[in-house]
């Protein structure tokens, strides 16, 4: 490591976010302090998992907690920790640049939104240690990793650069120190060098970290930041989860929910669950009120973290929460774990499992609490997260009926409202076996697709389905209360039968189509179109296009599945062509006609068409013809 100082400048994401902070367009600065006293008390959780995985680990375990120091001379608050530290490399890792998902995107959406826009997604992402440059114009962090002996000097004015440095002596953890601008309460700005102002802060914020905070005791000389008379706890240090439900205010169990979700906006719903007995755990769950950047990446973290009597063992315990619901926040304390549980003994752990089963279900029965209580919350939480709970239709068929029974669907009923399915079969038509619907890539793409005609004419309501996760459950799943699910493009359609005299009528020319269209494997009347003259439509085992298409995209290689062209048997251009076949079967002009209703039928269903210029040449051909 070079012994002298060294200039480096933030990654680019790291810089812009830092501007946004320095021209802060937040107003409450006071949350910075939140943020600080959190990564204090993160890194304090660290440095103790640490000592129970690496029992060499050369550490001081005296004495753990977070002290402030204020100077009001110096105009600085320095929030120090002696806990887990940094090395040189995590400092320029972790400091330096934003690992965060998402940040990319995130910051093409604040350019794109007005201020107090801008405001409500500085929310929805949490800057962390960042937030120092809404209060600060310098900031020098000072920090030595547990175990070894090399200290860092960190210092920047936000500006694009700061500077790193070795140095001798460090203590053991971090210390942070802003060099504050100058108080405005216009701005929000406070004194935050003022003894009353931080406790009150650390009280509002942080009052349930479960390490003391500590500051000078209030001295009566008044010099309080000088005044070496010692130190008092300033928080309750009480575990939130441990307390009676009527000793907590709502506003104490929404900073908690802040601090260990980084949001910075109020839950939706907060919800408790104590088990004694056998097995005793306690659980502190939050669903958030807005879905996190991250929620369909890859790598998108679960938010229950894990606790053993009192004492953090994980973040992101996946073993706690299943995949789908991977947007609940909260903590789960269990009594009688070992503190040195891994990730894969809790996967195996039957008890585990069990908390598992209980937390889902009770998030279940949360939620269809709400659907009938509070329909416009419900419908905020529908609305940001349905996406990924239609995700347990697929991975947990056990819980399948329940999370149908939470579900809401776009449909033909209403043009903005979703409705649930119990609503859905509540209005199904006398003798209606089959709750319909329809996958697609918009709703206007699919409220125009021909499919819908003939279930519009008759009056038959249809699911409007467009997330792409819902073509793989709709498939996956056979039916609700006894209805069975049927996609109205896929599979013969009983809504009309065809009468035998048509069907003959048709006989050879639907022969000639099925072997003149390669692109499709069968050619038949429809009793589905009114208004159209044709539609593709699926057998009943077969992939729908869209499908077809993600798995592409996934890199699997795929047959191509070949769809059924269906004719609508009283539309103009079908009878012609009907009657056109009769009189000269050999005419070339039929084929183009062919194609033509096969490349309609495409475009309906906003498909691709094989080869758009010939489709184009053969359109312009025949409107020219017509003229
Ligand atoms: P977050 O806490 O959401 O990860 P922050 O911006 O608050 O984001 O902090 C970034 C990272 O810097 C933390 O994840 C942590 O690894 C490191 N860090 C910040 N403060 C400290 C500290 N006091 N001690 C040790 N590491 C810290
Ligand atoms: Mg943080």
């Amino acid at each position: 490591m070079p012994d002298t100082a060294e200039t480096l400048e933030f990654q680019s994401e790291a810089r812009q976010l830092l501007q946004l902070m320095i021209h802060s367009i937040y107003s409450n600065k006071d949350i910075f302090l939140r943020e600080l006293v959190s990564n204090a008390s993160d890194a304090l959780d660290k440095l103790r998992l640490e000592t129970f995985r690496d029992k060499e680990l050369q550490a001081e375990t005296d004495n753990l907690h977070v002290e402030i120091q204020l100077d009001a001379d110096a105009r600085t608050l320095t929030v120090r920790d002696n806990g887990i530290g940094m090395t040189r490399d995590d400092v320029v890792n972790l400091i330096g640049t934003i690992a965060k998902s998402g940040t990319a995107e995130f910051l093409r959406q604040l350019k794109e939104s007005k201020d107090a826009a801008g405001q409500d997604l500085i929310g929805q992402f949490g800057v962390g240690f960042y937030s120092s440059f809404m209060v600060a114009d310098k900031v020098t962090l000072v920090t030595r990793r547990a175990g070894t002996d090399e200290g860092v000097r960190w210092e920047s004015s936000g500006e694009g650069t700061y500077t790193i440095e070795p140095v001798a002596d460090a203590p053991q953890g971090t210390a942070v120190t802003l060099h504050l601008k100058p108080a405005d309460d216009e701005d929000h700005l406070y004194d935050y060098t003022s003894p009353w102002k931080v406790r009150e802060i650390v009280k509002r914020y942080s009052d349930f970290i479960t390490w003391p905070v500590q500051m000078a005791k209030e001295s009566t000389a008044g010099d309080e930041g000088n005044d070496a008379a010692g130190l008092e706890t300033v928080n309750s240090m009480k575990a939130l989860w441990a307390r009676s439900k009527d000793e907590v205010s709502d506003e104490e169990y929404h900073e908690f929910y802040k601090h260990i979700s980084h949001d910075w906006t109020d839950p939706l719903e907060t919800v408790r669950m104590q088990a004694e007995g056998t097995f005793e755990y306690q659980a502190l769950l939050f669903l958030p009120s807005r879905a996190p950047m991250d929620l369909f990446m890859r790598d998108a973290k679960r938010g229950v973290q894990l606790y053993v009597k009192r004492v953090f063992i994980m973040d992101d315990c996946e073993a706690l929460m299943p995949n789908y619901l991977r947007f609940v926040k909260g903590v789960v304390d269990a009594q009688d774990l070992s503190l040195n549980v891994s990730r894969e003994i809790l996967q195996q752990d039957r008890q585990i499992r069990a908390i598992r089963r209980r937390l889902e279900k009770k998030i279940l029965a949360t939620l269809k609490t709400m659907m009938t209580e509070d329909a416009e919350k419900y419908a905020t939480f529908w609305a940001e997260f349905g996406r990924a709970v239609k995700e347990g239709l697929l991975d947990d068929p056990e819980n399948r009926e329940q999370i149908l029974e939470i579900s809401s669907f776009e449909s033909t009923h209403h043009a903005e409202k979703p409705t649930t399915l119990r609503d859905y079969v509540s209005r199904m038509k006398d003798g209606q076996e089959h709750i319909y619907y329809l996958t697609g890539e918009s709703r206007s793409t699919i409220e125009n697709s021909p499919h819908l005609e003939a279930f519009r004419a008759k009056g038959y309501e249809v699911l409007i389905l467009t997330d792409p996760v819902d073509e793989m459950w709709a498939d996956a799943v056979s039916g609700f209360d006894g209805k069975t699910f049927q996609s109205v493009a896929k599979g013969e359609v009983d809504l009309d039968e065809i009468p035998q005299e048509r069907q003959d009528e048709y006989a050879d020319l639907l022969k000639w189509m099925s072997a003149t269209l390669d692109a499709v494997k069968e050619v038949r009347l429809s009793s589905r179109l009114t208004t159209s003259p044709s539609c593709i439509v699926g057998d009943a085992g077969d992939l729908t296009p869209t499908l077809e298409k993600m798995y592409r995209a996934m890199g699997q290689e795929m047959p191509q599945v070949k769809r059924i062209l269906e004719l609508n048997p009283d539309h103009a251009l079908v009878t012609g062509l009907r009657t056109a076949f009769a009189e000269h079967p050999e005419d070339p002009s039929l084929v183009e006609t062919a194609e033509l209703l096969h490349g309609m039928a495409l475009l309906a269903e906003g498909g691709d068409l094989p080869d758009p210029s010939r489709f184009l040449a053969l359109v312009a051909d025949r409107a020219a013809k017509a003229l």
